[in-house]
C-alpha cells in the first residue's frame, strides 16, 4: 500500500482543511474517504476534521450550513462540492439509536478516532504535511483485509447497534473479512441493533445489497442472529427444505440469487432488494408434498411475498417509487415461459407485467436461475421470450388501455353510458380482446364490439380473463 500524497485529495478539501490551518486549527481528512484513499478507490464522500469548534468553522467559512450543529458537523460548501467538517469530539453510547446520547468537544485528533467503528476507518490524513494517523493498526488491517472494530468490539458494537449492520456492509463491500472477535460480539449487540432507527438499517442494508457478492455480509447477519432481528421474515427460510428444482434451503437459494442478481450501474437499490424477498413467504406457505416425501411445495408464495414485502419495505421506509416495483416484481416472478407461449400468450405477459417491469423481472429470473444451484444457463430460458418480447414491442401493438383506438368518452357516447367505473371496466374487456387478435384495435371494429362486449356482463369477462392468462 502506497503512502497517500496531498494532491490525492481533491482541491475542495484541500483548501478547507488549509483555510482552518492557516486560522492555527488542526486539520485532516479523516474517515472512510482515506481508508478507499489507501485501498485505491474513489471515496463516496470526504469529511474533514478539526480542532476548530463549530462556531469558528462558522466563522471561517461564511458559505456554510450547521447541518448538525450539536453533533459538531457544520456543511461547508466550495464551488459545488458540499464538504462536512466536523469538531473532533468523543461521544457517549447512541441510546435512542440514532444519535450519541451527548458529545464532547475540546478532544483530541486521537481521541476522535477512538470513538470511531472499525479500525480501517480511524485513519486521519493531514493534506499539508500528508502525515497519516493511525494509532489502531488500520494500515496494517487494510493490507490484511480484516475488519476489526476499534477497541473493545463487545463495547463498540452495544454502543450503537448500527455498527452491526456496518460490520456486514464494510465485509461485503470491502470484501474484507470480519475479525472472528468482532463477529462474535454481535450477538451481545442485538439488542442495541434492535433500537437502531429503520431509515439507519435500511441505508446500510440497500449499501451492502451494492456490493459484488452480498452474500459475504448476508451470512454474517444470518449467522450472528442479526437477520432476525432486522428481518425475522427472511430469517424464517433459514433451513427451509425445498424440492427436487432446488439443490438449496430457502434461506441459501435467497443469497445465491442476490449474488446471481444484476444490481445495476450504479447500483438500483429495488435489483438486489427484489432478489432479497422474492421467496421471502416460502416459509409460511410450504406444504409437504405427498406424493414426494420430504418436498415441499408454496403455492402462491409470489402473492402472499408481495404483500410481505409491501409489510417489510414500509417498515424500512424504503420510498414509495421503489417499494411499489419491489413488490410488483415479487409478485409477477413466477412465470414459466416454454415456446409453446402464442403470440397473444407473449402479449398478455406483456400487458399484465408492464413494459416498464421487465428489466427488474428479468435481472431477478436471471439471479433465480443461477440461484437454483443446478447449473442451469438463464439464457436458455429468457433468451427467446426476450426476443419475442422484443418483437411485440417492436410491431407497436396495443398492450395497454391507453393504445386502444377508443377511448372513455367513445365508450360512454356509443352505449349511452354515465362516467364511472364500469367504462375502465369495458376498455379494458376489449384490450384482451385485442391482445388475443391485434386486427381489433380499429375504431369501427372496436365500436362493433361493444354492445356484445356490455351485454356479455362483465362477471363472465372476469372469467375469460382468468382462463386466458398465460
Ligand atoms: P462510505 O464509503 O459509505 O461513505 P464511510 O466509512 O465513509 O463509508 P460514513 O457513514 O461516510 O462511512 O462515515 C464516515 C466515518 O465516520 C466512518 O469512516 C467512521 O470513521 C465514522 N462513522 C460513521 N458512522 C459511524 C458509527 N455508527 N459509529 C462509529 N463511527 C462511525
Ligand atoms: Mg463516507
Amino acid at each position: 500500500m502506497t503512502a497517500p500524497r496531498a494532491s490525492d485529495v481533491p482541491a475542495p478539501m484541500r483548501r478547507i482543511c488549509q483555510r482552518l490551518r492557516a486560522a492555527g486549527h488542526g486539520a485532516y481528512v479523516v474517515g472512510g474517504c482515506v481508508r478507499d484513499l489507501l485501498l485505491g478507490r474513489s471515496a463516496a464522500d470526504w469529511d474533514v476534521a478539526t480542532s476548530a469548534l463549530p462556531e469558528a468553522v462558522q466563522a471561517l467559512f461564511p458559505r456554510s450550513i450547521p447541518t448538525g450543529l450539536k453533533h459538531g458537523t457544520i456543511t461547508v460548501l466550495d464551488g459545488d462540492t458540499q464538504v462536512e467538517v466536523t469538531t473532533f469530539r468523543s461521544e457517549g453510547a447512541y441510546a435512542d439509536g440514532r444519535h450519541p446520547d451527548r458529545v464532547t468537544f475540546g478532544v483530541t485528533l486521537d481521541e476522535d478516532l477512538a470513538r470511531r467503528d472499525f479500525t480501517v476507518n480511524a485513519l486521519a490524513f493531514d493534506p499539508e504535511t500528508e502525515r497519516l494517523v493511525d494509532p489502531h493498526g488500520g494500515q496494517r488491517d487494510l493490507a490484511a483485509r480484516l475488519l476489526r472494530a476499534v477497541g473493545d468490539p463487545v463495547a463498540r458494537l452495544c454502543e450503537d447497534g448500527l455498527r452491526v449492520m456496518r460490520a456486514a456492509r464494510f465485509a461485503a463491500t470491502l470484501e474484507f473479512e470480519l475479525d472472528p472477535a468482532t463477529e462474535a460480539a454481535i450477538p451481545a449487540a442485538l439488542g442495541s441493533l434492535a433500537r437502531v432507527s429503520q431509515e439507519r438499517v435500511r441505508d446500510e442494508l440497500v449499501k451492502l445489497l451494492g456490493a459484488r457478492t452480498p452474500s459475504r455480509g448476508l451470512g454474517i447477519l444470518a449467522r450472528s442472529g442479526a437477520l432476525a432481528v432486522i428481518l425475522p421474515e427472511l430469517a424464517e427460510g433459514i433451513g427451509q427444505v425445498q424440492n427436487r428444482y432446488h439443490h438449496h434451503d430457502v434461506w441459501t437459494h435467497t443469497m445465491a440469487t442476490v449474488d446471481a442478481t444484476p444490481a445495476g450501474d450504479p447500483p438500483d437499490p429495488v435489483r438486489r432488494l427484489s432478489a432479497l424477498l422474492h421467496d421471502v413467504a416460502k416459509p409460511r406457505t410450504a406444504a409437504p408434498r405427498e406424493d414426494a416425501p420430504g418436498e415441499f411445495t408454496f403455492y402462491r408464495h409470489d402473492l402472499v411475498g408481495a404483500e410481505l414485502s409491501e409489510t417489510i419495505l414500509r417498515r424500512l421506509r424504503v420510498s414509495n417509487r421503489d417499494r411499489e416495483r419491489v413488490v410488483a416484481v415479487v409478485a409477477h416472478h413466477m412465470f414459466w415461459y416454454t415456446p409453446e407461449w402464442t403470440d397473444s400468450a407473449v402479449r398478455r405477459f406483456v400487458a399484465k407485467v408492464g413494459e416498464g417491469l421487465l428489466p427488474d423481472l428479468f435481472a431477478l429470473r436471471e439471479g433465480d436461475v443461477v440461484g437454483r444451484g443446478r447449473g442451469e444457463d438463464p439464457d436458455v430460458e429468457l433468451g427467446e421470450l426476450r426476443a419475442r418480447i422484443g418483437r411485440v414491442l417492436e410491431e407497436d401493438q396495443a398492450l395497454t388501455v391507453g393504445d386502444l383506438a377508443i377511448k372513455g368518452g367513445d365508450v360512454i357516447t356509443a352505449l349511452a353510458l354515465r362516467p364511472g367505473p364500469v367504462v375502465g371496466e369495458l376498455l379494458r374487456a376489449l384490450l384482451e380482446l385485442v391482445l388475443e387478435d391485434p386486427s381489433l384495435n380499429d375504431r369501427d371494429r372496436l365500436l362493433a364490439l361493444l354492445p356484445e362486449v356490455h351485454a356479455n356482463g362483465l362477471t363472465n369477462l372476469h372469467a375469460t380473463r382468468a382462463k386466458n392468462l398465460p
